[in-house]
């Protein structure tokens, strides 16, 4: 068997005990006789599947009993409509709320322009300016935003936001897909955390939601049904047929993760592992992290040499030496590393290896 070290921003590694358990279940999962994707999920053998997973994701978020976890269908981007409909939304007719964003990338920006199609979006900071290599000051939210929206992780520029933004009664609303369990996560600071799963989870298919008991029920009488937070949640993600071996998947990975021993052992790991790299960069002659430093992601690392030519050749050599998809974003260019949990520090060793030898033959 040949396995890669995969540093893909999304979908990207899982943990191979992970993939080897679900490769020992996938014909016959715990006596079933059945597969788990052929499971109605609503059986006597999907049921303990799903509560599971829940329980788990529970444990190693410590999330509180007045919030209700949600796995959906479509993506963090069905999310950046969700959101303002279900927490902003009106009945047709009637006086738009209000929203601040705050535009740290590509996705920030993704959020509030398909926001802006339900509530009035004010973005209140960016850091275009500087090619959104940090993160911005938050301003304080307006005494009427209905919510207060960050991208906590910017998966295509790599920074991250360094501590959490003050929104006194405002709920807080943020996109975690790309760091979700890489650290210490206090929930109860947020009105509501979304995830799609294939970054730090699991498989595409699921996405996850985070809600506050107080923020939902408040959707208009136009929104889609399966859009419906207090819905979904009556129903335990069941309201139709959830992504239910993504959802299975979801439970193996937390249980890997507990059993690392959950997420402040997690945190410990990716820290050690971005600043393997990151001390690599900032002392290289060759490679330079762009990011400022209070601001840079443990998920994910970009990196130039500043010559187009040279960097297409290092994405293709380290290809041929194991180390795939290391081409940065199609929109900016350069390398990016995407270290996520299942990502063990041998990969990053390797990359940095491979990194010293590219400077020595190219200087
Ligand atoms: C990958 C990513 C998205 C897109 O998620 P989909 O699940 O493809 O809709 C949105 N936001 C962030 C921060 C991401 O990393």
């Amino acid at each position: 068997m040949k396995r890669v070290y995969n540093f893909s921003a999304g979908p990207s590694m899982l943990p191979l005990e992970v993939l080897e358990r679900a490769a020992a279940e996938m014909c016959d999962a715990n006596g079933s006789g059945q597969s788990v994707m052929e499971m109605s999920h609503r059986s006597k053998d999907y049921k303990p599947i799903i509560e599971k997973t829940e329980a788990l994701l529970r444990e190693v978020m410590s999330v509180p009993d007045n919030y209700k976890v949600l796995f959906l269908q479509g993506g963090a981007l069905l999310q950046f409509a969700a959101i303002p409909i279900n927490l902003a939304g009106v009945e047709f007719g009637t006086q738009r709320k209000k929203a601040t964003y705050i535009d740290t990338g590509i996705w920030a920006k993704k959020a509030a322009g398909e926001a802006a199609k339900y509530v009035d979006v004010h973005v209140a900071a960016s850091s275009k300016d500087k090619a959104y290599t940090y993160i911005p000051d938050a301003p304080a939210p307006a005494a009427d935003d209905a919510f207060y929206h960050i991208t906590m992780n910017n998966t295509i520029v790599g920074t991250r936001w360094p501590s959490i933004p003050e929104t006194g009664n405002v709920p807080l609303v943020a996109d975690i897909s790309s760091c979700i369990l890489s650290e210490k996560l206090d929930v109860s600071k947020f009105g509501l955390l979304y995830a799609g799963a294939q970054k730090n989870l699991g498989p595409a298919g699921v996405t996850l939601v985070i809600v506050r008991d107080d923020v939902i029920g408040n959707a208009p009488s136009w929104t889609p049904d399966v859009l419906k937070y207090d819905i979904q949640a009556k129903e335990g993600s069941m309201f139709n047929t959830p992504p239910c071996y993504a959802i299975y998947i979801v439970g193996l990975v937390l249980e890997w993760l507990k059993n690392m021993g959950g997420v402040s052992a997690i945190e410990a790991r990716n820290i050690e592992k971005a600043n393997l790299l990151y001390d690599y960069l900032d002392n290289s002659t060759m490679f330079r992290a762009p990011v400022e430093k209070n601001s840079r992601s443990l998920m994910n690392i970009p990196f130039v040499i500043g010559d187009e030519e040279k960097e297409k050749r290092f994405v293709a050599e380290a290809a041929a030496e194991g180390m795939v998809n290391l081409a940065g974003h199609r929109l900016v260019g350069g390398m990016r590393a995407s270290v996520y949990n299942a990502m063990p520090i041998e990969g990053v060793k390797a990359l940095i290896g491979f990194m010293e030898k590219f400077a020595k033959a190219n200087a």
